[in-house]
């Protein structure tokens, strides 16, 4: 597990968010079926598809630059899901676990944000040119969940506001 190179550095940083991917398929569909808020829930569902999407194309990105995953598990996505379960066991169905659920959501997905943006970085110095152009369609990605999830913060618990959407 030694990193000694840059090279290294991103196929650890690499193993490890797919790590965190893969732990994520299974808290998003718990979180969706935790929340009540429809809208939060289908979005939860949307981005749980987005991330399967995401674990396959870090198989591409390995496959395109000829890398190899080490066993890594992300312990940070671990501790940040954690959290999110000790919401599960402490807040009762409804708006208040909904607004909870989405700050949760939102830690992971600026995690994922901070994590992919130092992977282009990190390939670009490497010239993986291709992997960085697959790297960055899944930053994107996350980008606008975070956006999405900023909007349903907004509007959860409030009723003044139209329905989330
Ligand atoms: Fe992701
Ligand atoms: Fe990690
Ligand atoms: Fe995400």
């Amino acid at each position: 597990m030694s990193r000694k190179t840059v090279n290294d550095l991103f196929v650890h940083s690499l193993s490890d968010i797919y790590s965190a991917e893969k732990q994520l398929t299974k808290a998003l569909g718990k979180l969706s079926r935790a929340a009540t808020n429809e809208q939060l829930s289908k979005a939860f569902q949307t981005h749980l598809e987005e991330t399967q999407g995401q674990i396959e194309r870090i198989d591409q990105v390995v496959e395109k630059c000829g890398l190899k995953l080490k066993r890594v598990k992300c312990a940070a996505m671990e501790g940040l899901i954690e959290e999110a379960d000790e919401l599960l066991d402490e807040i009762e169905k409804g708006p208040v676990l909904d607004a909870g659920l989405i700050g949760a959501a939102q830690k992971v997905e600026h995690y994922e944000i901070a994590a992919y943006g130092t992977l282009c970085a990190l390939g670009k110095q490497l010239g993986f040119n291709d992997g960085v152009k697959l790297l960055q369609e899944t930053l994107q990605e996350e980008k606008a969940t975070d956006q999405k999830l900023t909007e349903f913060a907004e509007q959860v618990g409030n009723p003044q506001a139209k329905s989330a959407s």
